[in-house]
C-alpha cells in the first residue's frame, strides 16, 4: 500500500510517498480501507516537529472508509461497515489499523468525503462549544480564523447554542463565508484592531470567551478582548506557539481563566466519542450543519495540501483521496 511518512521533520518537501506492507489488525483493532483522509493543522505540527513523534512519522489524524478486516475481540464494528475516525495517526495512506473503539459507523447519506471532513474539526467545535466553555443563550464569543476548517463549524455551533458571535478573518472573501456560517460580526484582523472592535461591539465590556486557534499572533489582544473573569480558550498555533507567560497576567487583565485543550482529552471514552461524532454527523445529515470542502488532492500531492493550508489560502476542509 502507499503511505506518506516523514523521516526528518521540516518543510512540506519532507513528506515522502512510500510503499509499505498492508498492516494487520491485532486484538481490538480494525483495518480500514481509506476512501478520504482529512488534512489538519496538527499534521503540519507533526511534520515540522512542533509536536514530537518517532520517525518514520506517519501523518494524518482523520479518515473515512470501509472496514476490511477486524482483529480478535472487536465488538464495535464489522467487516464491510462504513466508518470514520479521528485522532489516530497514519491516515495519509491506502489503509490504516485503528483501535475499533475509535471508529464511528456512518449514517446513510453521509459520504466518505463529508465524514472525513467532519470528524476532527467537527468534534473539536463540539467540545469547545459544549464542554470547554459551554455556550448559552446570549453569551458573546470571539472566534479567530472563522472561515477556517474548525472556524466555520465553530461559528455554526456557537450560533446553534444561542451565542452572539464575532469572527475574525484575513480577507473579505473569507468574511463572507463566516457571515454565511452565521457570524453576527466579522472583523478583518489583518486590517482592523480586533481588540478595539470587540470593545466597541460590546460597549466596552469584552466577550465572555475567546476561541483562539491562531496562537502567537493573536494571544495578547485576545486576552485584552475578554470581560473580567472571561475565558481564554487557546486551542491552536496556526501562527506559531504562544510564548511562555506569567499567570499573574491573568489577574492583571481581569481574573481571567485560561485553558489549552486538546480533542484527545475530550474524546476519552467510546461514550463521549459517540456523543460528539453522533451530534456532528446527525446534524450534517439533517442539514443543520454545513461542511465546506475547499480542496481535494490525490495522496501523492500531500505536500501541496500542506503548503495550501499553511498559506492561509484555504477556507474549509482539505482532503486527500487515495486512489
Ligand atoms: P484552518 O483551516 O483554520 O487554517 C488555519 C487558518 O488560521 C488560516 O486559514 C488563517 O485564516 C489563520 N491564520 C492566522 N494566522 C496564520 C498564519 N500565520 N499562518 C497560517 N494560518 C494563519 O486550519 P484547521 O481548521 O485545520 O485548524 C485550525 C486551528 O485549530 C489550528 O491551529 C489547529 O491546530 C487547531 N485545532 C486544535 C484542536 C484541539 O483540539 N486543540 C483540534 C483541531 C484543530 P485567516 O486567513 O482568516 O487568518
Amino acid at each position: 500500500m502507499k503511505a506518506i511518512v516523514v523521516d526528518t521533520p521540516g518543510g512540506p518537501e519532507q513528506l515522502k510517498l512510500v510503499e509499505a506492507p498492508k498492516p494487520e489488525p491485532k486484538a481490538g483493532e480494525a483495518l480500514v480501507k481509506i476512501a478520504a483522509a482529512g488534512v489538519n493543522f496538527i499534521d503540519i505540527y507533526y511534520r515540522t516537529g512542533l509536536y514530537k513523534a518517532d520517525p518514520p512519522i506517519a501523518l494524518g489524524m482523520e479518515g473515512a472508509g470501509v472496514v476490511e478486516a477486524v482483529g480478535p475481540a472487536v465488538t464495535e464494528v464489522a467487516v464491510g461497515d462504513r466508518v470514520a475516525y479521528a485522532m489516530c495517526r497514519g491516515s495519509y495512506a491506502d489503509y490504516q489499523v485503528v483501535p475499533a473503539w475509535q471508529l464511528v459507523k456512518l449514517p446513510d447519506g453521509i459520504d466518505f468525503a463529508t465524514a472525513a471532513a467532519a470528524m476532527l474539526q467537527g468534534m473539536t467545535a463540539h467540545y469547545l462549544t459544549h464542554s470547554t466553555f459551554p455556550l448559552k443563550e446570549g453569551d458573546t464569543a470571539l472566534i479567530h480564523a472563522a472561515a477556517g476548517g474548525v472556524g466555520l463549524l465553530l461559528v455554526q455551533m456557537a450560533k446553534m447554542r444561542g451565542a452572539r458571535v464575532f469572527g475574525t478573518t484575513s480577507t473579505e472573501a473569507k468574511a463572507a463565508l463566516a457571515r454565511q456560517a452565521g457570524a453576527d460580526e466579522v472583523i478583518l484582523y489583518t486590517e482592523q484592531d480586533f481588540q478595539a472592535e470587540v470593545r466597541r461591539l460590546t460597549e466596552g465590556r469584552g466577550v465572555d470567551v475567546v476561541y483562539d486557534s491562531v496562537g502567537a499572533a493573536t494571544w495578547e489582544k485576545s486576552l485584552d478582548s475578554l470581560r473580567p473573569r472571561g475565558m481564554m480558550v487557546s486551542f491552536g498555533n496556526s501562527s506559531g506557539a504562544v510564548p511562555p507567560f506569567a499567570p499573574l497576567v491573568l489577574s492583571q487583565k481581569g481574573s481571567l481563566f485560561l485553558t489549552r485543550p486538546s480533542l484527545a482529552h475530550y474524546c476519552q471514552t467510546r461514550q463521549e466519542l459517540l456523543w460528539r461524532a453522533g451530534d456532528v454527523l446527525n446534524w450534517i445529515a439533517a442539514g443543520r450543519l454545513k461542511i465546506r470542502i475547499d480542496r481535494t488532492y490525490p495522496l501523492v500531492e500531500a505536500a501541496q495540501a500542506h503548503r495550501d493550508l499553511a498559506s492561509r489560502a484555504t477556507a474549509g476542509k482539505l482532503l486527500l483521496l487515495p486512489e
